[in-house]
């Protein structure tokens, strides 16, 4: 009936504002914690499968609001990329993990790289590669130890100028990884095409991998054809031991995962993994 209509439409009406309501705290909270160290970054360990040693670290962006409490960065990391405030975070948190590859080198701490996630629009923003430069050259930290994640999906929009610039990252020897792949639209045949040297798979394929044999199928596939092309292959969500024999076994080179440890702050991992050297 009509009446029905027009509630139906003022409920939408209503949960529309509500949920526009949020964003505009979210955006509000993030430029405040932006002007105020309000974000801070966690790190998860990856580890070696051959040696079980730290291979490096994935940073993840933690923001606590006032207002709101905890907010996910699945959630915050949205209206960041919708407002215009991602390529502002994403150049702190690359900037925050390049002064701390920095400390933990001058430590004398063994690992491989530490990571970041990148999001679409801050490869499509002009000035990135020269922040990128500006970063390494005013903390004087080797290239190597950066990785880049950036996920398959949010590679294919302009698939031709991401790639450009990501030849870029590679030309001056940052890693590169393609992450929660599986996931996108992939074509197996532009892999070698990419200019990327890890490949993440995602942790849809590990979950349940212990009772799935085509899910193992598939992985064992898609570890082979890395390898073949000279990729490393790193495993996410890695949380049982079943899984990280099963890994093992398809020869995959790296895990991360809730099994060896949740991401923790670079306190923790100081006192967990580097005391004693
Ligand atoms: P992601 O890049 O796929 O990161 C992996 C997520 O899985 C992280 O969630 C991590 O805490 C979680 N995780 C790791 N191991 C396990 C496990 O064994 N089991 C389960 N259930 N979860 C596991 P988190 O930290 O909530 O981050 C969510 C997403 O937010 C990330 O997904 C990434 O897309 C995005 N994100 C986080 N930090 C940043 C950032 O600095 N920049 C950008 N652009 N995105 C970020
Ligand atoms: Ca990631
Ligand atoms: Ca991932
Ligand atoms: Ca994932």
């Amino acid at each position: 009936s009509k009446r029905s209509g027009k509630n139906k439409f003022t409920f939408f009406d209503k949960e529309l504002s509500e949920n526009i309501m949020r964003r505009d705290k979210i955006e509000k909270g993030l430029r405040e914690a932006l002007d105020n160290d309000g974000l801070h970054l966690v790190y998860q360990p990856k580890i070696d499968i051959n040696n079980n040693k730290i291979a490096g670290f994935e940073a993840l962006l933690r923001w606590h609001s006032e207002e709101l409490g905890f907010v996910s960065p699945m959630e915050f990391i949205e209206v960041a990329e919708e407002r215009g405030l991602i390529c502002k975070i994403g150049k702190w948190v690359i900037e925050r993990v390049t002064r701390q590859n920095k400390e933990w080198k001058k430590q004398g701490f063994e690992y491989g790289t530490i990571s970041v996630n990148v999001s679409p629009k801050q490869i499509q923003n002009e000035d990135f590669i020269q922040e990128i430069e500006k970063i390494m050259n005013d903390c004087e930290v080797c290239p190597t130890l950066l990785e880049v994640e950036i996920t398959e999906n949010s590679l294919m929009k302009e698939f031709d100028y991401n790639v450009k610039v990501l030849k870029q990252l590679r030309e001056k020897k940052i890693n590169i990884s393609l992450d929660d792949f599986g996931t996108g639209y992939s074509s197996l045949s532009y892999l070698k095409e990419l200019p990327i040297n890890i490949l993440k798979i995602d942790k849809s394929f590990i979950d349940d991998i212990e009772n799935d044999n085509n899910k193992k199928s598939i992985v064992d596939g898609i570890i082979q054809l890395a390898h073949k092309i000279n990729l490393e292959v790193v495993a996410e969500g890695v949380e049982s031991e079943e899984q990280l024999i099963i890994l093992k076994e398809l020869n995959c080179d790296i895990i991360q995962g809730y099994f060896f440890s949740k991401p923790i702050s670079s306190e923790e991992v100081e006192s967990k993994y580097f005391s004693g050297i």
